[in-house]
């Protein structure tokens, strides 16, 4: 989730006090890096992938699953007899939100060879077994982007109550404290989001109506006057970070040659996230019940939302200083490059004295304005120990706001005085139950970057139809059911587009009809006549690549699940959930998901992510290389 700073957390109203502070000086700092390192050029291509993990316990006796409360202590024996003892240890570990996350990365980053897309699945299986060997009895470490009964009483090991009172981080009637990382980072953020925001979160998702699901359908919590103006009728309610921040994603980095390079990078891979999203889709079962939303994008967005009544509108402003149209976690709002420039329509609020200066200090706009917009957001959390820090070389300030603006795509400024150079970061894909389908859907990424640059391909579109995408992409089904906003001529003939814009965009104003709307099925298998297929486009690439025989045939068969997901002959994650649940003896068509159901889901997940079964609607079934052994039983589950 981001940088980890030691020592001793302020509470709201100090950390408030070194806003300013925090801001001048961070901006203070990405200047220094600006000017070091604008002109790097020829960094080669690297990237990277990061998987977040949930640890789970199965009680096979209660048939029951739950979390285990132990992210910290695995975490530390991981670093401990892995990067800490071998530099060049094979995985890198990090903390996440919950105590029962963990979160991995190759130990080293991926270099632009082809034969490197054929390490990335054994270097996810490598993770997998390294970190679930440190499991107790029964425990397994799982990838699913959301715990269905996230927040049902009891559903950590051990067993927490919430203490929704006064002086708790998140004052949940439904996620303890105890679930929460105990890094203070994490509780501060929590406690300071809510004190900001002025009220605790609120989480609404729509429910999914089954045949016997109560309507309308509403909860019978106990309801303080807060619970009660908060919760929706027809809604899962959820009043906690965890909640969104507790869900696990996948996401992958890539290192551009230049900043001119991770600037077209960022705008063309903004317009994917939505697509992929959809296509990743693994997260229909909030706090016990069955939703009507696959993904967690809206979830997580509304669990971090630390804006005063006055920022979101429902107030006059008063003592805040801007109306903010977003949350902190949301999708972009400009692009970065040139070529974006004209496709910029969504209203961007910015510190004006910040762009100011940072144009005085040769920024261009659209950097200038991209910054100044992350800087409206106050830090969420500032260490004592931490604020008086030197801006030549440290950016501590800067990565305070910069990494607490969780947005669909992060445009990552090198480090002080390192040799890594600027990067983006694709951040909206759901993360899949196995590592066949995790190296799939970052392969596709990677291949993509690939061609984007090759060929000079454009995808962009308004900014705000790739939001109206994104709306979209949530909604169950979506990649089957929606239609989608995209760029109909991707192809600008090699044209520059990397440094500056090709003569068809010579104009301002986007030309009418530069887009439509498509399909999932069409806009990556391509459709005669209409647009040609991300797919396709990525076969093409390959065939004029010199590729070995087994980098290749993984790379097919990588394709092929994104193919045929697109196209919906194998489901996604989501809808393979939703079908379990709904054929479960146990489920009454009334969108509960009980303890016993959810046991049976998670257990098949693990046996799936295990190979310890086949599971060929969603994974295809010749698709992946490693064999099953259908008869091997794992002594563990
Ligand atoms: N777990 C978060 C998600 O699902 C991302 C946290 C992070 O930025 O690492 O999007
Ligand atoms: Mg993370």
């Amino acid at each position: 989730m981001g940088l980890l700073s030691q020592g001793s957390p302020l509470s709201w109203e100090e950390t408030k006090r070194h806003a300013d502070h925090v801001r001048r000086h961070g901006i203070l700092q990405f200047l220094n890096i600006y000017h070091a390192v604008k002109d790097r050029h020829k960094d080669v291509l690297k990237w990277g992938d990061e998987v977040e993990y949930m640890l789970v316990s199965f009680n096979h006796e209660n048939k029951k699953v739950q979390l285990v409360l132990s992210g910290e202590q695995v975490l530390e024996t991981l670093q401990e007899q892995g990067e800490r003892t071998n530099p060049n240890h094979p995985t890198l570990w990090r903390p996440e939100y919950g105590s029962y996350m963990i979160e991995g990365t190759p130990g080293q980053p991926y270099g632009g060879t082809m034969s490197e897309f054929n390490t990335v699945e054994d270097n996810m299986r490598k993770r997998r077994k390294e970190a679930s060997s440190l499991l107790g009895e029964n425990q397994a470490l799982c990838t699913i982007t959301s715990f269905p009964r996230l927040g049902c009483p009891g559903f950590t090991l051990p067993e927490y109550k919430p203490n929704p009172v006064e002086g708790g981080a998140s004052k949940s009637l439904f996620f303890p404290d105890e679930a929460i990382n105990k890094h203070p980072r994490f509780s501060t953020l929590t406690r300071n989001i809510r004190h900001r925001r002025g009220e605790k979160v609120a989480i609404n998702v729509p429910i999914f109506k089954d045949k016997n699901t109560p309507s309308p359908f509403i909860e019978s919590f106990p309801k303080d006057e807060e619970t009660a103006k908060a919760s929706k009728p027809d809604h899962i309610y959820m009043d906690a970070m965890g909640f969104g921040m507790g869900n696990c994603c996948l996401q992958v980095t890539f290192q551009a040659c230049s900043i001119s390079e991770a600037r077209y990078l960022y705008d063309q891979l903004a317009t994917i996230c939505p697509i992929v999203m959809a296509l990743s889709a693994a997260s229909p079962f909030y706090r016990g019940y069955v939703s009507d939303i696959d993904c967690r994008w809206g979830v997580i967005s509304a669990s971090v939302d630390d804006r005063t009544r006055e920022e979101r509108g429902l107030e006059p402003l008063k003592n805040s200083k801007y109306r903010i149209s977003k949350s902190r976690y949301d999708s972009i709002d400009s692009y970065l490059s040139k070529c974006g420039e004209k496709y910029n329509d969504i209203d961007l609020t910015i510190d004006k004295e910040i762009y100011d200066q940072l144009l005085k200090e040769g920024i261009d706009h659209l950097l200038a304005q991209h910054v100044a917009h992350l800087f409206i957001r106050d830090p969420l959390t500032l260490f004592e120990e931490k604020i008086h820090l030197d801006d030549a070389n440290e950016s501590d300030h800067f990565e305070n706001i910069q990494s607490t603006n969780w947005q669909t795509m992060r445009f990552k400024p090198p480090p002080p005085n390192s040799d890594i150079g600027w990067r983006v970061e694709f951040r909206p894909m759901e993360v899949q139950l196995t590592d066949f389908e995790n190296s799939a859907y970052v392969v596709f990424v990677v291949l993509l970057t690939r061609v984007i640059l090759s060929y000079k391909l454009d995808f962009l579109i308004p900014l705000s139809k790739v939001d109206e995408n994104m709306k979209v992409a949530q909604k169950r089904d979506a990649v089957l059911k929606e239609l989608f906003y995209f760029r109909k001529d991707i192809c600008k003939g090699g044209n520059a587009v990397v440094d500056g814009c090709g003569k068809a965009q010579s104009s301002t104003e986007p030309e009418a009809e530069e887009y439509a709307l498509m399909s999932i099925d069409t806009i990556i298998n391509g459709k005669e006549g209409v647009f040609p297929g991300l797919i396709p486009i990525l076969n093409s690439y390959l065939e004029n690549m010199e590729v070995d025989v087994d980098t290749r045939c993984s790379i097919l068969n990588y394709l092929k699940l994104i193919k045929k997901r697109a196209s919906g002959e194998l489901m996604t994650v989501a809808r393979w959930m939703r079908e379990f649940i709904g054929s479960h003896p146990d489920y009454k068509q009334d969108s509960v998901i009980t303890d016993e159901m959810n046991y049976s889901l998670i257990l098949k997940c693990n046996q799936i992510a295990n190979e310890l079964c086949e599971c060929p609607e969603l994974l295809g079934s010749t698709l992946r290389k490693a064999k099953y052994s259908g008869s091997k039983t794992d002594p563990s589950i």
